[in-house]
C-alpha cells in the first residue's frame, strides 16, 4: 500500500515509518523538521520504496496515497508552547489540509489525538465518552483546543464526506529517538541522571502519568488503522506513577547519587492521567506488552550511545 506519515521523522513516527517499510509499503514521510530529526530516517534513505518530503502541513499538498497517519504536530509542552499560534495553525489548518486530501483520493486517514483533550481530568482512569476539562485560555490550550478541533473535523468530514477516519487518543508515550532537548519527562529525568545533573521535578511531583513504550503505541495505531472501530480510542498504558515515584525509578537505573530539585508546577498542568483501555482491548484486541521498566532500559541505552558518541 502507499502510505503518508505526516511527521514521520518525528518520534513516533518514525517508529511507525520502521513497522510500515519491514510490512514491505510505500511510505512517503512528509516533515518541516520543527521537532524532527533526519537521522530518525535515514536509515531508509535510498530505498526505493520510500520517499521523504520536506512540507509544512499547514499548506495544502497533493498526493496519491491510500492511508494517511496524521502525526504532524509538535507534542512536548516545551515545543507546543515556543510558537502557539503555530501549533494551532498546524492542528487544525493541518488536519484540514490532510482530510482534504484523504477526501480527493478517498485514502483512510488516521488522526494521532491526544490524551490531552480530557484536560485535567475529573474522572479518573478516563474513558473515551468523558468530555474532559479542558482551560480555552491557558499555555497548554493551543495543543489540547487545537486537538479537540481537529478531533471535530475528523468527524465532520466523516459525515459530511464520507471521509474514512481512525481516532487514537495517544496517551504519554516514551522510548528511543526522543530528542536530548525534547523537554518531556522521561527524556529529561534520563538525560539529567546520564549527565549526572539535578532531576527536575515540578510541583512536589504527586501529579501522575501513565507511562507507554513507543513499540507498543506503534502496534496500536496500526490496529487502529487496519480495523472496522473509527473511535475515538485510547492508546496507553494504564501502568500509573507519580512523577516523583518515576524520578526515583530513573535515579536508582542510571545514577543513584543525582539529586532530586523540586521546580515550580507549570499552569494547567493535570493533576492524574490513566487511560481506561477497555475499548482498544475489545476492539482491537490490544494491550501494551512491555513493561516501564523495560521500556526505561532501552530509552536509557539509546541515550547513552547517542550522549557518548557525541
Ligand atoms: P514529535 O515532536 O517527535 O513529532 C512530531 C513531528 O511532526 C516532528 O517530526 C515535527 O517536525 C513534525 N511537524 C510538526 N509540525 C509540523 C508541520 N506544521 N508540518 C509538518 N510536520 C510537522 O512528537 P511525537 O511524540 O512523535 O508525536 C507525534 C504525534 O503524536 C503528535 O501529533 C502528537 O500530538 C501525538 N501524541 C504524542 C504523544 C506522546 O506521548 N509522544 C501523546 C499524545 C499524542
Ligand atoms: N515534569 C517534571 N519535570 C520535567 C518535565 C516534566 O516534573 O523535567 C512533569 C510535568 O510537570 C508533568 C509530567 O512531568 O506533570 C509530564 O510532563 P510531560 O511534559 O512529559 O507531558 P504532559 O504534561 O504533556 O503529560
Amino acid at each position: 500500500m502507499r502510505i503518508l506519515v505526516t511527521g514521520g521523522a518525528g518520534f513516533i513516527g518514525s517508529h511507525l515509518i520502521d513497522r510500515l517499510m519491514e510490512q514491505g509499503h510505500d511510505v512517503l514521510c512528509l516533515d518541516n523538521f520543527f521537532t524532527g530529526d533526519k537521522r530518525n530516517i535515514s536509515k531508509w534513505f535510498g530505498n526505493p520504496y520510500f520517499e521523504l518530503i520536506r512540507h509544512d502541513v499547514t499548506e495544502p499538498i497533493r498526493l496519491e496515497v491510500e492511508q494517511i497517519y496524521h502525526l504532524a504536530c509538535p507534542a512536548s509542552p516545551v515545543h507546543y508552547q515556543y510558537n502557539p499560534v503555530k501549533t494551532i495553525k498546524t492542528s487544525v489548518i493541518g488536519t484540514m489540509n490532510m482530510l482534504g486530501l484523504a477526501k480527493r483520493v478517498k485514502a483512510r486517514l488516521l488522526m494521532a489525538s491526544t490524551s490531552e483533550v480530557y484536560g485535567d481530568p475529573d474522572v479518573h482512569p478516563q474513558t473515551e465518552d468523558y468530555r474532559g476539562n479542558v482551560n480555552t485560555i491557558g499555555i497548554r490550550s493551543c495543543y489540547d483546543e487545537g486537538k479537540r478541533v481537529a478531533e471535530t473535523l475528523c468527524f465532520d468530514y466523516h459525515r459530511q464526506n464520507n471521509v474514512d477516519i481512525r481516532v487514537a487518543r495517544i496517551f504519554n508515550t516514551f522510548g528511543s529517538r526522543m530528542l536530548e532537548n525534547d523537554g518531556r519527562v522521561v527524556s529529561n529525568f534520563v538525560v539529567q541522571a546520564l549527565r549526572g545533573i539535578p532531576l527536575t521535578v515540578y510541583g512536589d511531583g504527586s501529579q501522575t502519568r501513565s507511562f507507554c513504550y513507543v513499540s507498543d503505541l506503534v502496534e496500536g495505531l496500526m490496529r487502529l488503522m487496519n480495523g472496522e472501530h473509527i473511535g475515538p480510542i485510547n492508546l496507553g498504558n494504564p501502568d500509573e506513577y507519580t512523577i516523583l515515584q518515576l524520578a526515583e525509578k530513573i535515579q536508582k537505573m542510571v545514577n543513584p547519587d543525582a539529586d532530586i530539585q523540586f521546580k515550580p508546577l507549570p499552569q494547567d498542568d493535570p493533576r492524574q492521567r490513566q487511560p481506561d483501555i477497555t475499548l482498544a482491548k475489545t476492539w482491537l484486541g490490544w494491550e501494551p506488552k512491555i513493561h516501564v521498566d523495560e521500556g526505561l532500559k532501552m530509552t536509557i541505552e539509546d541515550f547513552r550511545d547517542r550522549l557518548i558518541s557525541k
